[in-house]
C-alpha cells in the first residue's frame, strides 16, 4: 500500500488527526452521484448522526448544512451572510483562531472590532459585557475552543450575555466538535461552526454548520452574500440531504462510517468520556513533571489537546528541533503555535508545546507517547 516513502507516523498535533484504519479503507468504497439516489445512502445517516452528536435530535431549531470546504470556509459564510452593510462585527479572540474570524470580518469588507484576549486567558463576561456596551455591534464571533492555545471559553455564558444586547453570537468549534457535548440547544448560537478534521476524526474537506432559524431570517436581509458562502443557497440544498456543489465522494463514504461508528458502535458518551480520559491522563503526566506547567487556566482546558509550558530554556527553535528528534521515534510532535510562541518570547515567557488528543486516539497510544516524549525531554535537559 504505501509505495511512495511517505511516513507513518502517529500524529500528536492538533489537526489533522491519525485516521483509523476503518476510515481509511472507506475512501475505497463507491464513487456515486451527489444529485443520485446513491447520494442519500450517505448523506441522510451523515446529517442524523451530525445531529446526534450535536445534541439536536429533535429539531432544536437548528438545520446543518455540510460545506464543500473546511472550518474557514464555514466561518466565512457566517460573516457573509450574517453581518449586514452598516453593521458592527465583533471578533472576541483568545488567540490565532480568534484572529482568522477577525480576518475573515475584514477580508469581507465587513465593519469589525476586534477584541484580543491575551494567550493563555479566556473570555472574561464582565470585560464581554463592557465590549458589548461600547460597540454596540449585532453579530459577535467566539471561538469555543481556541486551538493555537488550549483555552476553552464558556459559550453558554457569552452566547448568554451577547443575546441580552440584542446581538447575534458565532461559535467557531471546529476543534473541539465530536469530542464534548457542545450545548448547542443551550447556548443558542445563531450558527455553529465546524469540520471534519479534528475531533470527528476524518480527513479535511467537509465544513460542518449549524443553523438557527433566526440565522436564515437575518441572511435573506443581507446582500452580497457571495454564492457558496451564501447560506440560503445552502440550505436550499442541505434540505435535500446534498451539498451545494459537488462534494469529495471518497470523504462522504468516510464520513458515512465514522459517523455511523461514533454513534451507533462507540457511542456519543462514551466518545466524549474518552476524550476527558485522554485530558487527565495529559494533565497527570504534566503535573507529575516538575520542568513542566499546563498553559491554560483551571476549569478551562481543552479536552481535545493539552498546552504546555515548555522546560526552562526551551525556543521556539529548540521546540522545533525536538519535533524532528519525536519524528524518529514515529510520532508528529506540535511545537506550538507560532505566532503564540513569538508573542510569549517577547514578552520573556516559556514558549508552549501542545499535545493533540482528539478523534479516535486510544488512552493507550497517549500513554506511549508520553512515555517517550518524557525520556526525550530528559534527554534534553
Ligand atoms: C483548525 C481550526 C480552524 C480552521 O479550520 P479549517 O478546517 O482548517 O479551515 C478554525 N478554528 C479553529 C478553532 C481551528 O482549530
Amino acid at each position: 500500500m504505501n509505495a511512495y516513502d511517505f511516513a507513518e507516523l502517529t500524529l500528536f498535533i492538533t489537526g489533522p488527526i491519525s485516521l483509523r484504519p476503518e476510515v481509511r479503507q472507506a475512501a475505497l468504497l463507491p464513487e456515486f452521484g451527489h444529485r443520485d439516489s446513491e447520494n442519500l445512502k450517505r448523506f441522510v445517516p451523515i446529517f442524523r448522526h451530525l445531529r446526534t452528536i450535536a445534541g439536536l435530535d429533535g429539531d432544536g431549531g437548528y438545520e446543518v448544512i455540510v460545506f464543500n470546504g473546511s472550518g474557514t470556509t464555514v466561518m466565512e459564510a457566517s460573516i457573509r451572510s450574517l453581518v449586514a452593510d452598516g453593521e458592527t462585527v465583533l471578533n472576541v479572540s483568545m488567540g490565532a483562531f480568534g484572529d482568522l474570524y477577525h480576518k475573515l470580518a475584514v477580508a469581507n469588507g465587513k465593519l469589525a472590532v476586534q477584541h484580543r484576549i491575551p494567550a493563555g486567558r479566556t473570555i472574561d463576561l464582565a470585560e464581554l459585557d463592557g465590549l458589548l456596551e461600547a460597540h454596540a455591534p449585532a453579530v459577535v464571533t467566539i471561538t469555543h475552543n481556541e486551538t493555537s492555545t488550549g483555552v476553552m471559553s464558556d459559550i453558554e455564558g457569552a452566547c448568554a450575555l451577547v443575546r441580552k444586547h440584542g446581538a447575534l453570537p458565532l461559535v467557531d468549534g471546529v476543534s473541539i466538535f465530536g469530542a464534548t457535548d457542545v450545548r448547542i440547544a443551550e447556548a443558542r448560537p445563531a450558527m455553529y461552526c465546524t469540520s471534519t478534521q479534528k475531533a470527528l476524526g476524518l480527513p479535511a474537506g467537509f465544513g460542518i454548520a449549524f443553523v438557527a432559524r433566526e440565522a436564515e431570517e437575518k441572511a435573506a436581509a443581507v446582500t452580497n452574500k457571495g454564492y457558496a458562502s451564501d447560506l440560503l443557497a445552502q440550505l436550499g440544498r442541505s434540505r435535500k440531504h446534498q451539498t451545494l456543489t459537488t462534494p469529495n465522494g471518497a470523504l462522504a463514504n468516510q464520513m458515512f462510517v465514522q459517523l455511523s461508528y461514533i454513534v451507533e458502535e462507540e457511542g456519543v458518551a462514551a466518545r466524549f468520556a474518552r476524550h476527558v480520559a485522554l485530558r487527565d491522563m495529559a494533565h497527570a503526566w504534566v503535573e507529575s513533571r516538575p520542568d513542566l506547567e499546563l498553559f491554560a487556566p483551571e476549569g478551562f482546558r481543552s479536552p481535545t489537546m493539552t498546552a504546555v509550558t515548555a522546560p526552562q530554556g526551551s525556543t521556539p527553535e529548540k521546540l522545533r528541533t525536538f519535533k524532528e528528534a519525536m519524528r524518529t521515534e514515529g510520532y508528529l510532535f506540535d511545537p506550538g503555535y507560532g505566532k503564540v510562541n513569538d508573542d510569549l518570547v517577547a514578552q520573556g515567557a516559556r514558549p508552549i508545546f501542545r499535545i493533540g488528543h482528539m478523534g479516535d486516539m486510544g488512552l493507550d497510544t497517549l500513554e506511549r507517547y508520553l512515555e517517550v516524549l518524557g525520556r526525550r525531554l530528559d534527554d534534553l535537559a
